[in-house]
């Protein structure tokens, strides 16, 4: 039996098309193991969205070319974005990697690998032009999340075709799961294990259905997963502003499960910017749905994401951009540089900005947002939160770290919480916030 090893890097998707490559290989007699170290077969599923999502990947897989020259592992492979977006450079500059495989192939792995069982084998190279690969509830998935919490893929590729972004070109054109297919998904993992938490994720999950019937069914999908009652809190991440709607936002309102949350990325406020950005939405639109969520679902935590020093943007342009963010007083804000990438619209666009212009944009947001955010969580001192826990740290006795429902895995603070009683990873508790930090809460149970 061959031992695999992967190490998944990029966003919670990569994450899921990780578990889905691992569920592959474990239903045709590869063990997984944790440690590369003691694989034949390591896998690196590759991030190659923006520069520095590259240069991580680039050298993981280096670093596991080394091993392999030390014989410490059997055979190196380059899986997903990177190896769909520069597959045939990758294979003539790193002669030590044995197989490059792009999105298409998730879950047809253990077909693929097959030849490097042969020792006098050829290189693997499987990158097909347009991806169509979209998994469903058959999909065997090998875990990567603790027990408590999943992701759950509703759609593959992107409908929008933004000027700065490369993702439609890695993971192609915009395809939706059927309803049915996520609902038996859902179905299954919950009948696995005691589920606390779905994360609902795609690259546009506001889009869903839209491939198939011309309109946004994600109203409808919520309503049939809150419908089934299967796991406490249901998030919702990735929901693009020009596709939400207010059937999306009353389905989010009146069903307790779904958490006051929503991931509603901006990138920028200036109607000149977003057109050149193509977002596809305008800034009324996201005014619109700003207010509607804040008046519609009280309490809810809107996360958002903004990229500085797009080509062009003017002095002017960014103090609109910042004063947006001061009034809109998101709860959750990641901020990104423009990274020039060759194969987007934008890649040699006038105007590019100085790399100390963007980096002082950048450290410009995440000040104001800080403050903004620190004086969020100070508002809740004194108040009594949901918190679903997480982990428990061995070494720090009657302390636990989980999040609030304004916190989504990784990417969002979390909540740390002191306690006598003996607390269970994916327990739900009443927390009595005593302090705050800018981006985290403290308190007790
Ligand atoms: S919505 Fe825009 S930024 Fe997001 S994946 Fe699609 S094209 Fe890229």
């Amino acid at each position: 039996m061959l031992k695999v090893s992967l190490v998944s890097l990029g966003c919670a998707r990569t994450l899921m098309d990780s578990e889905v490559a691992l569920g592959g290989l474990a239903a045709q007699g590869y063990e997984v193991v944790s440690d590369v170290k003691q694989a034949d077969v390591a896998i690196v599923n590759t991030c190659g969205f923006i520069e520095e999502a590259k240069v991580e990947s680039i050298e993981t897989i280096l670093e596991l070319c080394r091993e392999k020259k030390k014989g410490r592992l059997g055979a190196v492979v380059v899986l997903g974005c990177l190896a769909q977006r520069y597959g045939k450079e990758l294979g003539e500059e790193l002669k030590e990697v044995d197989g490059i495989i792009g999105t298409n192939h998730y879950g047809d792995l253990a077909r693929l690998l097959e030849p490097l069982k042969n020792k006098k084998k050829a290189r693997v190279f499987e990158v097909r032009e347009k991806p169509r690969y979209l998994l469903d509830e058959h999909s065997p998935r090998h875990s990567l999340t603790p027990p408590h919490l999943a992701y759950v893929k509703i759609s593959e590729g992107c409908i929008n075709a933004c000027s700065y972004c490369v993702i439609p070109r890695m993971k192609g054109p915009h395809r939706s799961r059927t309803i049915d297919s996520v609902l038996n998904e859902i179905k299954k993992i919950a009948g696995e294990r005691k589920l606390s938490e779905i994360n609902l994720i795609g690259q546009d999950t506001a889009a869903f259905g839209f491939d198939r019937s011309r309109a946004f069914e994600l109203p409808l999908l919520l309503q049939k997963i809150a419908d089934q009652n299967l796991v406490p809190w249901v998030r919702l991440l990735y929901a693009h502003p020009g596709h939400v709607t207010d059937e999306l936002i009353d389905a989010m309102a009146r069903n307790e499960t779904i958490c006051k949350y929503v991931d509603f990325p901006i990138e920028h406020s200036h109607d000149d910017m977003l057109r050149r950005m193509n977002r596809g939405v305008s800034r009324a639109k996201m005014e619109w749905g700003i207010e509607t969520f804040r008046k519609k679902i009280p309490g809810v935590a809107i996360r958002t994401t903004v990229i500085v020093g797009f080509p062009g943007e003017t002095e002017e342009e960014f103090r609109d951009l910042m004063d947006f963010l001061k009034d809109a007083r998101f709860e959750r804000v990641g901020a990104f540089e423009f990274s020039e990438e060759e194969g987007a619209r934008a890649y040699g666009m006038d105007g590019q900005i100085p790399k100390a212009v963007k980096r002082e944009r950048f450290n410009a947001v995440m000040a104001q947002q800080m403050e903004i955010s620190r004086g969020i969580h100070e508002a809740q001192i004194g108040r009594e939160v949901e918190v679903l826990i997480d982990e428990r740290p061995a070494d720090e006795a009657g302390v636990f770290y989980g999040r609030t429902q304004a916190d989504a895995p990784e990417v969002d603070g979390q909540a740390i919480v002191h306690s006598e009683k003996n607390l269970e990873q994916g327990e739900f508790v009443k927390m009595r916030v005593t302090d705050a930090l800018e981006y985290d809460l403290i308190g007790a149970c």
